[in-house]
């Protein structure tokens, strides 16, 4: 790839103005949400978004997500407003919830990877939401990480994947929520959830007053040959270079099974306070039994795993329920779905 010079600059009126006159040209940038990092091109510019792939390395086949400051911008991008969209849209927008609606006909194809769905977010950032206003445009937005590596939640970490791969990042600080968005189907039957995130299945269902269904490869590895509802799931993700084992179990299971292992050298990927307990290096990756403090923190550990080379790292195992179905979904990815139950 051609290196192009990377400008970091702050989030402020200057970077947001310089944002919006390049998504206007059919460029590429990044920006902070209250997820994680994006890295955002014209939804409605099919070579604009074609950029977003090659910068990423993302496979054409993973669709991408639509972003909206105000959901007058929805006709031409979906077809349909369903009425269970409009219930979740008036409970969690803005914010991180995107829901999948049949597409509409500005949508670019390249945002969609064949399919007749799109997915649309309207993020509550402030800084997503002045360079939609300042562009006018509804940008398609992924991770900013290269694909495979955890999602970027601070700009160093956008600069240590996209450097010389877009012009420019903007800064905005730590992201607030830390995982990607809860991603929610209404066109089957059944409302289904896809992608578990800061919006837990209870918010959900609480909203809608229905069921909610539970996608499979949420908690645990997609069958060989069962059809991936949501692309993003077939494949392997937030792959860091440490190879991560999962261990269920008690902090005292957890850390005679860790000394049994000492001759690994292991490292440890544990709950906040445990570290001194443990006598090996570990990244603490937030409070136990709490999913969104845990939701903050658990890219930047999985980056900060990376920086120590490879070694053999185990990890503590969050809950499933609740804002850790997210961390424990995101978990098992760069585990390649180790898990042992002490
Ligand atoms: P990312 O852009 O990395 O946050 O990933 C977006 C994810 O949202 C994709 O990997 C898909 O799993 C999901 N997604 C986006 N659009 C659709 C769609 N039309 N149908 C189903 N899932 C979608
Ligand atoms: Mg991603």
């Amino acid at each position: 790839m051609d290196a192009i010079e990377t400008l970091l600059c702050p989030a402020d009126r200057d970077g947001i103005a310089r944002a919006a006159a390049l998504l206007r040209q059919g460029e590429i940038i990044a920006l902070p949400t209250e997820t994680v990092y994006g890295i955002a091109a014209d939804a409605r510019n099919g070579s604009a978004v074609a950029k977003i792939f090659k910068a990423k390395g993302r496979p054409q086949d993973n669709p991408l997500i639509v972003h909206i400051d105000d959901v007058k911008m929805l006709p031409g991008l979906v077809s349909e407003f369903p009425e269970r969209a409009q219930l979740l849209a008036a409970a969690f927008w803005p914010g991180p919830l995107t829901i999948i609606m049949p597409r509409g006909p500005q949508v670019a194809d390249e945002c969609c990877a064949g399919l007749d769905t799109v997915g649309i977010r309207m993020p509550s950032h402030p800084v997503v939401r002045q360079v939609i206003e300042a562009s006018g445009c509804a940008f398609a937005a992924p991770s900013a990480n290269l694909s495979g590596r955890p999602s970027p939640t601070t700009a160093q970490d956008v600069l240590a994947d996209m450097q010389g791969r877009l012009p420019l990042i903007l800064d905005g600080g730590s992201c607030a929520v830390g995982v990607e968005s809860t991603v929610v189907s209404v066109v089957g039957e059944k409302p289904t959830l896809l992608r578990p995130g800061y919006i837990t299945l209870e918010d959900l269902e609480r909203a809608l007053g229905e069921e909610v269904i539970l996608s499979g490869a949420i908690l645990e590895k997609l069958a060989e040959g069962e059809v991936a509802r949501s692309p993003g799931m077939k494949y392997k993700h937030y792959a860091p270079k440490a190879d991560i084992t999962i261990l269920e179990g008690s902090f005292e299971q957890f850390k005679a099974y860790v000394e049994a292992h000492a001759g690994q050298d292991p490292a440890c990927l544990c709950f906040t306070g445990e570290a001194e307990k443990l006598g090996v290096p570990c990244v603490e990756y937030g409070r136990e039994g709490d999913g969104a403090d845990q939701s903050r923190h658990i890219f930047r550990c999985l980056r900060a795993l990376d920086e120590q080379g490879d070694r053999v790292v185990y990890a503590r195992c969050p809950r499933k329920d609740g804002v850790s179905m997210a961390v424990y979904n995101r978990l098992i990815r760069a585990a390649a779905f180790r898990v042992i139950r002490l």
